[in-house]
C-alpha cells in the first residue's frame, strides 16, 4: 500500500499457509519507511536572477534536510527491528544488500558480492529450492514473494529468515524486487518447543485416557478370569432394568461342585487353574450379547439376552454342565469338578434385576438339593415353598423362645424279658396354629437355619428334667436315648457343654446317624465322641445298614450299640436273607463287644424273630409309639404292673 508522501508501508501481514507458523502469532507488524521519494533537484540556472537561484537553493536544501530526516528515520527503524533490505534488478539480474542483509546470512559485510550463487551457499540445502522457485516465480510473474528458509551461519547454527518482498518499478524507470529479510528463528523455536510440548501434551492426554479405561476395566473385572465381576454384572442389570420397554432375560447362576475340595487338597494355585478353565467354558458357550461375570470365589452368572426359549436355557446349561464335568489335568492331577446351576427368566417384563438374581439363586439352591450338577428353573411353586421355609424358619426361632419344642419318648425293650430298657427321646413341636409336629415337619429347615444343635440341646435337657420326674415317681429308666445332629458333632464347644450335667454312665446315649462316619478322617468328630465318652455317654449308631459304615470304622468309634434300621429290619418275616443279614450284624457287633438294637418292630412276630436272632433291644410300634413324658410315665407304670402280675 502506498502512503501518502510516498512511504511504503511492509507489514508481514500473515499471507496463507503462514498461518500455521505460531511464530507469526507474534504478529510482527513493522513499518518500514521506504524513502521511495527520490529527490531530483531541478537546477534551473537563470543566468543572472540571483535571487531565483537563491530561493531554489533554499529549497533544495530543505528538500535534503527531508530527506536526511527520512533516511535517518528508516534507518533507525532498520536498525532496531535488525530487518535487512535487499533489492534485485530485473533486467540485470544484480543484487543489492544492505549490511543487515549480510550480518542475517553471516556473510562478512560487503566482501562478497550477493549474488545468486553466493546466497544460496548459505542457504540449508533442503531449503533451496522452495526459496528458490518462490523468488523465480516473483521475478516470472511478478508476484509478491514470501518466503523462508534458513541459513548455515559460519558456527554451524541455524537461523530462519523470512521474506518478503514485491516488485516495482525504481526511481530509475527500472523494474525491480524489493524485499525485507529479518530473523525469525526465535519465533520458529519458540514453536517447534510449543509443537513439542503440545506432542508432550498429547502423549500424556494419551496414556492418561489408557490408565483411566485400564482403571475402568479393571474395577469392572475379575484380574484372574477376565470375566467381568459383581459390579460390572450390577452395572449390567441395571441398565437392562432402566431399559424402557419390555424385556426378555434370564440369568442363570452357576455355582461350582467340589471346588473348595480341588482348593483345599491340591492347593489355590490348582483352585486358580479350575476357575480359568471353567470361566473359559462359560464363555465359549455365550452369544455375543450374553454377559458372563464371576461373583464370587466359585459363583458365576450369565444374563441371557433374549433367551429363544426355555428349552435353548437348558440346553445351554446341560452343555455346561457336561463340559464341566470333564476331569481337567492339574499337574498329572486329574481334577473333577461338578456344576449347579439356577435359572430366572422375565419375559415380556420391566426386568427388577435384584428379584431376577434372587430367583435364580434359589433354583440354584434346589438344584444343589436335589443332587447337584444340574440345572433347575425358577418358578412360582419354588417360590411357595421357599415362602413357606421362610415362614417356618421364623416360627422355629419363636418357637424355641417360647417352649414351644418337647421330647416325646419311644420306649425300648429287653428282647429276652421285655422289661423296661430305656427310652429314645424324639422331639416334637407344640404348634400354635397347627398342634403336635413330628420332626419330618421342621427338622430340615431347622437344620438349614443351623437352629439343630439348640433343639438337640433342648431335648436332652427336657430328657433330664423329665428322667428325674419319672425316676421320683419310682419308674426306673436305665437309659435315655438323644439324637445328635451331624453338625453337633462337628461343634467344637459340644463337650464343654455338657461338662456341667453330672450324670450317671450309660444314663444318657448319643444317636449318632451312620453318614456322619463317612468322613473318617474328620478329627473333630473323633475328639468330640472321645470327649462324650469319657463324660459317661454312651454313643449308639443310628440307622445302621443304610449307610457305609466300614469295619475300621466301628473299631475306631467303639459305640456301646448298633441301631439296626427299620427297612431291615420291616421284612424279616418274609425273606431269610433278611434274617441272616441282621444275624450277621448282631454277630459283628457281639464279636467287637456292641450291643444291637432293633428300630420299627412293628408286631410281636418281629419281636419274637428278632429275640432269637439274638438282638439286645427292641423299639417300635409293637410296644408303643413315641409318647409324652407323661403319657410315657403312665405307659412304664403298666408295664410293670404287668411286668409284676
Ligand atoms: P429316628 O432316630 O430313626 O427315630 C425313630 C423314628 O421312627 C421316629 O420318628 C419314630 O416315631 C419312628 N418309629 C418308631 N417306631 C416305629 C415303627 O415301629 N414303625 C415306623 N414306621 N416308624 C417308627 P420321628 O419321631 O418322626 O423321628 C424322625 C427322625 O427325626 C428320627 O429318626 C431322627 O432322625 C430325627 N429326630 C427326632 N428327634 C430328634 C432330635 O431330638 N434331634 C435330632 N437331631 N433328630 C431327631
Ligand atoms: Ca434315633
Ligand atoms: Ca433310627
Amino acid at each position: 500500500m502506498q502512503l501518502p508522501g510516498g512511504v511504503w508501508e511492509l507489514a508481514a501481514i500473515p499471507a496463507e499457509g503462514w498461518e500455521q507458523e505460531p511464530g507469526n502469532t507474534s504478529s510482527l507488524r513493522i513499518t518500514i519507511l521506504v524513502a521511495a521519494a527520490v529527490v531530483i533537484i531541478p537546477i534551473f540556472l537563470t543566468g543572472g536572477l540571483v535571487s531565483e537561484r537563491q530561493r531554489n537553493r533554499a529549497k533544495i536544501r530543505a528538500r535534503e534536510s527531508e530527506l536526511l530526516t527520512v533516511s535517518h528515520r528508516l534507518n533507525l527503524a532498520l536498525e532496531s527491528s535488525k530487518i535487512g533490505i535487499w533489492e534485485i534488478d530485473l533486467e540485470t539480474q544484480g543484487r543489492t544488500w544492505d549490511e543487515r542483509m549480510y550480518h542475517l546470512h553471516g556473510m562478512p559485510a560487503e566482501t562478497v558480492e550477493p549474488t545468486y550463487e553466493a546466497w544460496r551457499r548459505t542457504v540449508h540445502v533442503d531449503d533451496i529450492k522452495a526459496a528458490s522457485l518462490s523468488l523465480f516465480r516473483t521475478l516470472d510473474e511478478g508476484l509478491e514473494y514470501r518466503s523462508q528458509y534458513r541459513v548455515i551461519l559460519p558456527d554451524s547454527s541455524v537461523r530462519h529468515i523470512r521474506n518478503v518482498g514485491s516488485t516495482h518499478e525504481g526511481p530509475d524507470g527500472k523494474a525491480k524486487i524489493t524485499g525485507i529479510s529479518w530473523d525469525v528463528t526465535d519465533d520458529v523455536l519458540m514453536t517447534e518447543q510449543l509443537r513439542a510440548a503440545k506432542a508432550m501434551a498429547d502423549l500424556k492426554n494419551e496414556e492418561l485416557a489408557q490408565a483411566k479405561d485400564r482403571i475402568e476395566h479393571n474395577a469392572l473385572h475379575d484380574p484372574l478370569t477376565g470375566l467381568g465381576n459383581r459390579r460390572m454384572l450390577d452395572k449390567e442389570l441395571q441398565m437392562l432394568s432402566g431399559r424402557n420397554g419390555l424385556v426378555d432375560v434370564a440369568i442363570l447362576h452357576i455355582d461350582l461342585d467340589r471346588f473348595k475340595q480341588i482348593n483345599d487338597t491340591l492347593g489355590h494355585a490348582a483352585g486358580d487353574a479350575m476357575l480359568v478353565h471353567a470361566s473359559e467354558i462359560l464363555r465359549s458357550n455365550i452369544r455375543k450379547n450374553d454377559i458372563v461375570a464371576r461373583i464370587g470365589g466359585d459363583e458365576f452368572v450369565i444374563v441371557v439376552s433374549d433367551p429363544p426359549s426355555d428349552i435353548y436355557l437348558s440346553q445351554l446349561c446341560e452343555r455346561i454342565i457336561s463340559q464341566m464335568r470333564q476331569p481337567v489335568d492339574y499337574n498329572g492331577f486329574p481334577c473333577r469338578f461338578g456344576v449347579s446351576i439356577g435359572i430366572a427368566v422375565a419375559r415380556e417384563t420391566a426386568v427388577d434385576e435384584r428379584k431376577l438374581l434372587v430367583n435364580a439363586d434359589i433354583a440354584l439352591y434346589r438344584a444343589k438339593e436335589n443332587g447337584r450338577n444340574r440345572h433347575e428353573f425358577f418358578t412360582e411353586v419354588l417360590q411357595a415353598e421357599i415362602i413357606t421355609t421362610k415362614r417356618i424358619a421364623d416360627e422355629i426361632l419363636e418357637g424355641i423362645e417360647r417352649n414351644e419344642f418337647v421330647a416325646w419318648y419311644q420306649p425300648q425293650l429287653e428282647a429276652s424279658s421285655l422289661k423296661l430298657a430305656g427310652v429314645e427321646a424324639l422331639i416334637r413341636w407344640n404348634h400354635p396354629r397347627e398342634g403336635l409336629l413330628t420332626p419330618d415337619k421342621f427338622l430340615k429347615i431347622a437344620e438349614e437355619m443351623n437352629a439343630m444343635a439348640t433343639l438337640d440341646r433342648i431335648v436332652l435337657d427336657r430328657a433330664l428334667i423329665d428322667g428325674m420326674r419319672w425316676a421320683a415317681e419310682g419308674i426306673d429308666v436305665p437309659k435315655i436315648s438323644v439324637n445328635v445332629s451331624a453338625k453337633r458333632l462337628r461343634d467344637e464347644t459340644l463337650v464343654n457343654s455338657l461338662k456341667g450335667l453330672s450324670l450317671r454312665p450309660g444314663q444318657i446315649s448319643f444317636e449318632l446317624v451312620e453318614s456322619i462316619f463317612l468322613d473318617e478322617s474328620d478329627d473333630v468328630v473323633l475328639a468330640n465322641i472321645e470327649g462324650i465318652k469319657k463324660l459317661g455317654i454312651d454313643i449308639e449308631i443310628d440307622d445302621f445298614g443304610t449307610g457305609h459304615t466300614s469295619i475300621v470304622s466301628l473299631l475306631k468309634i467303639k459305640p456301646k450299640r448298633l441301631k439296626i434300621d427299620r427297612q431291615l429290619v420291616a421284612p424279616i418275616l418274609r425273606e431269610r436273607s433278611e434274617q441272616a443279614l441282621i444275624r450277621s450284624i448282631i454277630e459283628i457287633g457281639r464279636s467287637l463287644g456292641i450291643e444291637t438294637v432293633a428300630e420299627g418292630v412293628e408286631t410281636m412276630e418281629h419281636a419274637e424273630m428278632l429275640g432269637l436272632l439274638g438282638c439286645d433291644l427292641l423299639q417300635g410300634y409293637a410296644f408303643a409309639k413315641p409318647l409324652s413324658a407323661d403319657d410315657f410315665s403312665r405307659f412304664a407304670r403298666n408295664q410293670l404292673l404287668q411286668l409284676a402280675s
